[in-house]
């Protein structure tokens, strides 16, 4: 029986774990965290999970929380303007809902699950010198470890898929719940503003603490959101948050003034340098481990996209795992496993990329559109589901202006 080791328990290792247990694999997942400390621990993300890594979700029959989690039905926009009012607003409905379970939610029930289904769960912080413990011992060795610099020298960047070497927002998630018997009045999906100062990004989310609201800036460097390095408790996060708000995207204070933080926890800030590496490290032996998920293509958070391309690189790593049979791992299976993510990846990454520089003319006539002609908005609303039409259409400007003049707009 093929012996694999995945190494980190998050929305890639894990969904793959489950996946290959399902096969009859023997899977042992080695992880820095177990699951009660993931769930007590700090919030993670914000996690909205799109159609097509839902489908996946159910396919493996781990989606315990369909008919809990707020259903998130569309998406409503909004350009700030001059005054209170956005200068350009417009709602449109997904073809299927999403869904935001809070990773500590997500992430340790499936730890549970994996454990369940005769997996082997080892807790331990591995470091590139240690994997290659790892690499003796079973047939193939994945590094499902998270964003961030712990495996720099075994996944390098890579120069030419990478535009960014400096994070390009600086990101305040806050949690929230009404302060009153009565449900905040928030918009049943994704609430998207966007301003020169930066973006907004605020949905309903299952939480540890039940529904929740999940309200997020991303702010451009140096700008009006930039404004949380000094920020260290809950109760001053909360405060900053509705300041910013109120300065940049009143049109949405409105909804959420009888909120209230929805536990010390809830909070999260910090920025993520978008990066995406040469996926296949070589140990100090000479074996060869493969990269998934943020340990090898890491988007900044903007777009959504982090956990919906960990779930694809699980569904197509479990997949070539599967056709592979029972010859060896070699360095084709590793690149070629990768390749294959990357072909739908790469447009998860030029949305996250493109949507942390200011939007080109041929984009907010788009936008504008989008407010007249239903049809456009449910287009645009769609790209993040489908980023591979933001890449066909709104990348190429003649295109993308075509397409607005068949709409008559
Ligand atoms: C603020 C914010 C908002 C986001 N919003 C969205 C969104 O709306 N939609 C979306 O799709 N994505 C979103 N993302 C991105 C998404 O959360 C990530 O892309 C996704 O979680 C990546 O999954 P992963 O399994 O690769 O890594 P992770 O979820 O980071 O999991 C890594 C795992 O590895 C373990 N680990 C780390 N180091 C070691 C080690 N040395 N040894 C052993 N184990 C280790 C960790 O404990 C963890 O269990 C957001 C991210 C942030 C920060």
């Amino acid at each position: 029986m093929r012996r694999i080791a995945v190494v980190g328990a998050g929305q890639a290792g894990l969904v793959l774990a489950l996946g290959l247990r399902k096969h009859g694999y023997a899977v042992t997942v080695v992880t820095d965290r177990d699951a009660e400390t993931i769930r007590a621990g700090g919030l993670i993300s914000n996690q909205c999970v799109f159609h097509p890594a839902l489908t996946r979700e159910r396919a493996l029959g781990i989606n315990f929380w369909d008919g809990r989690a707020p259903e998130i039905l569309g998406a409503s926009f909004g350009l700030a303007g001059d005054g209170p009012e956005p200068a350009v607003s417009w709602q449109a409905r997904f073809d299927h809902p999403a869904q935001s379970v809070d990773q500590r939610v997500k992430v340790s029930a499936w730890l549970t699950a994996f454990a369940e289904a005769g997996g082997e769960v080892r807790l331990a912080k591995v470091t590139p010198d240690g994997l290659d413990e790892y690499a003796r011992e079973f047939d193939l060795v994945l590094v499902a470890a998270g964003r961030g610099p712990r495996f720099d020298s075994l996944f390098p960047r890579d120069d030419a898929r990478c535009p960014y070497r400096e994070p390009r927002r600086t990101i305040g998630i806050t949690y929230l719940v009404s302060g009153s018997d009565e449900p905040l009045p928030v918009y049943p999906g994704l609430t998207f503003g966007l301003s020169p100062a930066g973006e907004l990004f605020g949905l309903p989310i299952l939480s540890v603490r039940g529904p929740v609201f999940g309200l997020g800036f991303f702010g451009v460097p140096g700008g009006p959101l930039d404004v949380w390095d000094d920020v260290t408790d809950p109760d001053e996060h909360f405060d900053t948050a509705m300041t910013v708000l109120r300065e940049q995207f009143p049109w949405v204070a409105g909804s959420l003034a009888g909120a209230r933080p929805s536990g010390p926890l809830d909070v999260l800030r910090g920025r993520v340098l978008p990066i995406v590496r040469q996926p296949v490290g070589t140990l100090p032996s000479g074996a060869k481990v493969l990269a998934m998920g943020d340990a090898a293509v890491t988007n900044d958070p903007v777009a959504g996209q982090g956990a919906n391309m960990a779930a694809h690189a699980a569904a197509v790593y479990e997949r070539r795992i599967l056709d592979h049979g029972d010859r060896p791992f070699d360095e084709a299976f590793l690149h070629g496993t990768f390749a294959e993510y990357w072909e739908k990846a790469q447009y998860a990454t030029r949305l996250s990329n493109d949507l942390l520089a200011p939007p080109p003319d041929h984009v907010l006539a788009t936008l504008t559109a989008a407010q007249t002609v239903p049809e456009v908005a449910h287009r645009f609303a769609r790209i993040f589901e489908n980023p591979a039409d933001y890449a066909a259409w709104l990348t190429d400007e003649r295109i993308a202006r075509d397409y607005l003049a068949s709409k008559g707009a």
